[in-house]
């Protein structure tokens, strides 16, 4: 048969391939081929779902819940997530200013596209998922990238903030706990920010709380709202229950803000997924519902790892590293061991070497626009984590 060749629009052909994606088919298949492979490259909890969440999804089926729902989600989900953002985040929104949405990735997804057209500029603090920028090019918007630095705790200082802002900015996003980096922007922080931003009234801000629960320390979880108040007319607060509740599967995260930017976020969606499936919105509304008693659990076994992985860190002189502080991440400096190894000239190729030579998955810091630096989850089981920190000591110390 003759061989079509096909003409892709450029928002395709421009998007990369994710390097999560490649590392973890390359660690699976040398798994599969008899090698023992680390994996420190998972970007969901290793946890199942909690048992009276997917009790609650089977006796949704058998209840019906199989058909259409409202676009904006069922009514006891938008009340499940109104109830757990005034108990759990202080803040009052109406069913209007509220969303259900296919995983946090679609509220950014509707979020950008509904605010962001050619030319508007969007200000991304780096390091960051590597989503923000793909989401930007699909909207064909303009990036405008700030970095955060080792020495600042990686958040973004009032001061590099503003030298990125324009009169044509129009989103901030901001994302604490952080993927990669495992930091969590302090109340000061934010604080900082909001004095900026007053001054910059055309800015929404995409606050992407998605690892909220995901914290190490008492300190209540504080996101830019809470601090400034009156950013709360120009913020869309977006989570889900993908990370928290160990839900990644079943799709399902909520936006929450000014009514206007819901209802566009709401037409896009409808006219592209229409919603989650029926029986996921159940399951969420259980999770949102059904305290935190899980998802204490879950994050006391991720802060024991966070503490472990920093431990054995900080013993191994070519890499510097802070320790994390939420999410399940910490994004160590390797730029000496790239330095020292002579057939390895950057991060992307350090993920293949370590895979070849230690039998480490980790994602190269490129993919969140960190060079230099490997993306390292404790998303695994203790013996993993303390097998690749033996490896990296032996090789590296
Ligand atoms: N935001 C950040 C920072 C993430 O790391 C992820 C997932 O990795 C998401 C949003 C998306 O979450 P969901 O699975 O709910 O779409």
């Amino acid at each position: 048969m003759q061989k079509t060749t096909h003409h892709f629009a450029r928002r395709v052909n421009d998007l990369s391939e994710s390097a999560i994606f490649r590392i973890g088919a390359r660690a699976k298949a040398l798994t599969h081929d008899g090698h023992d492979i680390v994996r420190l490259d998972a970007g969901e909890p290793d946890f199942n779902t909690p048992q009276g969440i997917i009790d609650a999804a089977k006796q949704a089926l058998d209840d019906g819940f199989t058909r259409y729902t409202e676009i904006g989600g069922l009514p006891q989900l938008k009340d499940a997530i109104q109830r757990k953002l005034e108990i759990e985040n202080h803040l009052h929104y109406s069913h209007e200013q509220i969303m259900h949405t296919c995983g946090a990735k679609q509220g950014l997804f509707n979020a950008c596209l509904s605010l962001l057209g050619p030319g508007d500029e969007i200000v991304i603090p780096t390091p960051h998922w590597g989503t923000y920028p793909a989401i930007a090019d699909i909207a064909a918007a303009k990036i405008v990238n700030v970095t955060t630095r080792y020495e600042d705790g990686f958040v973004l200082t009032p001061e590099s903030l503003e030298s990125a802002l324009t009169d044509r900015t129009r989103v901030l996003i901001l994302n604490s706990p952080n993927n990669p980096t495992g930091q969590v922007y302090s109340r000061e922080d934010l604080a900082a920010l909001g004095n900026v931003l007053l001054k910059y009234p055309n800015v929404v801000i995409l606050s992407d709380d998605i690892y909220e629960h995901l914290r190490f320390s008492d300190v209540p979880y504080t996101n830019i709202v809470n601090v400034c108040p009156s950013l709360k007319n120009r913020t869309v607060v977006i989570n889900g229950v993908s990370k928290a509740y160990a839900m990644t599967g079943w799709r399902v995260g909520f936006a929450a803000g000014p009514e206007d930017i819901i209802k566009e976020m709401q037409k896009l969606q409808g006219q592209t997924n229409s919603h989650t499936a029926a029986v996921s919105q159940v399951a969420a509304t259980a999770a949102l519902n059904g305290g935190l008693d899980e998802v204490k659990k879950m994050t006391q076994v991720f802060s024991d790892r966070a503490h472990q992985v920093a431990d054995g860190l900080k013993k191994i002189e070519r890499i510097k590293c802070l320790p994390a502080q939420g999410s399940f991440y910490c994004l160590p400096d390797f730029s000496p061991v790239i330095e020292s190894l002579s057939d390895v000239n950057d991060d992307r190729e350090l993920a293949d070497w370590l895979l070849d030579e230690l039998g480490i998955a980790m994602i190269p810091g490129s993919a969140f626009n960190a060079p230099g630096h490997m993306r390292l989850s404790f998303a695994a089981n203790d013996q993993s984590i303390q097998k690749g920190l033996v490896r990296l000591k032996q090789a590296f110390a």
